[in-house]
């Protein structure tokens, strides 16, 4: 077969298991309204940098619209994947409380989700040893995300924990036996991977026909529509990048860095993605912050040009997120009880992986 059939063939497989994704999706979303209980989520965060308004309504607003819903919540400040990629931890423990505190001010509940960091849980990071022993190097390096999370490092050499990231973050997802991801279609295939090491684990390890069933139940994808905020430089609103709108922003900074932002010449304000991304984005911020149409708040701005634009985006936001950034300074104000809630998170997340790892001993037969 030449390359071309068979990247032609390989792109086709991988539309049509996308469709399949969504169409499984779709069907996963009426469920979450019907039987909440059935479900269980984890999502995360490396703690490299501030929250941003993408992360918020690229993947936030979605965790707490499900924590609402009644889905059992899972969320991971993934602290040892800040060093996949990186020489130092940077400032760690001011970031992960920072996250915790944005966590809250938008929404999760600590009495609904359990919010925890992995260099707390032994027992999670145990998983790694059986579950490295599942997957090939030749798989690991095939991974897309993996290779697109490599490039994006700009020649460094690969880790041994960037490598094998996808079966961290399997641990991540199998620990808690979570059986939902919220995922964007980049990141389908970290998810097939903690598919693959789950099924594997029990092939190997048979507890399958001991009529107790798998141990690892294989998680679903939810996958969200791509959302793409830019930042204030027109590429995609990045941490690394400095490129943000933090979510704990004060309104003077939110202001300044939106006047800064790029646009273009053209005065007539449109909302136009395709061909004028950075007014556009604008646009869609305004929209998402105030619950407005895009069309609509771009033919009211019309003639006014970019001044009008970046005046009524930063309105939008300020005041979006005004209750929310109060809240987080009273949070951060008072970091006893954000302590509370990571340690309360922790021991939770302790319990649960205690748990599951006496259940991977027993299938293993490494009980003394
Ligand atoms: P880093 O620079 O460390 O890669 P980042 O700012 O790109 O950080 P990620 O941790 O890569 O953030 O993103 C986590 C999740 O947040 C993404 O999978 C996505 O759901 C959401 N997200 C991040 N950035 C955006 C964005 N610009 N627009 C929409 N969603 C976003
Ligand atoms: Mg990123």
């Amino acid at each position: 077969m030449s390359d071309n059939v068979e990247e032609t063939l390989e792109s086709s497989t991988s539309q049509e298991s996308l469709r399949a994704s969504q169409s499984r999706s779709e069907k996963i979303e009426a469920d979450l309204v019907a039987n909440p209980g059935n479900w269980r989520v984890l999502t995360g965060d490396r703690p490299t940098g501030e929250l941003h308004i993408g992360h918020f309504f690229g993947s936030l607003a979605n965790r707490v619209r499900l924590q609402n819903l009644g889905v059992e919540t899972w969320v991971l400040s993934a602290d040892y994947q800040v060093i996949t990629d990186r020489d130092g931890v940077g400032p760690i423990r001011e970031r992960v409380y920072s996250a915790v505190a944005n966590y809250l001010a938008c929404g999760i509940d600590p009495a609904k989700a359990t919010i925890f960091t992995h260099s707390a849980v032994p027992a999670l990071n145990q998983l790694l040893l059986p579950f490295l022993s599942l997957v090939t190097d030749s798989e690991l390096r095939r991974n897309p995300t993996v290779k697109a999370e490599w490039e994006a490092t700009g020649g460094r050499p690969l880790s041994g924990l960037l490598l094998t990231y996808p079966v961290h973050q399997a641990a991540d997802i199998l620990f808690c036996k979570a059986n939902l991801v919220p995922v964007g279609k980049d990141q389908l295939p970290h998810l097939e991977q903690a598919r693959v090491v789950a099924r594997r684990f029990d092939e190997r390890y048979g507890r399958v026909d001991s009529g107790s069933g798998p141990v690892f139940p294989q998680p679903e994808a939810l996958l969200s529509e791509a959302m793409n905020i830019l930042g204030t430089d027109g590429a995609k609103m990045s941490k690394s990048r400095g490129n943000t709108i933090e979510i704990g922003m004060d309104a003077d900074t939110t202001a300044k860095l939106i006047k800064k932002a790029v646009t273009d010449s053209d005065r007539n304000i449109t909302f136009d993605p395709e061909n004028r991304p950075e007014v556009s984005n604008l646009v869609f911020i305004t929209a998402l912050c105030s619950g407005r149409d895009p069309q609509e708040i771009a033919t009211e701005i019309g003639d006014g040009g970019s001044g009008q634009l970046k005046k009524l985006a930063t309105e939008a936001i300020n005041e979006r997120f005004a209750s929310i950034r109060a809240t987080r300074a009273e949070l951060l104000a008072a970091p006893e009880y954000l302590e509370e809630v990571l340690h309360a998170g922790n021991a939770r997340a302790n319990e649960v992986a205690e748990a599951t790892l006496a259940e991977v001993r027993a299938a293993m037969q490494m009980l003394y």
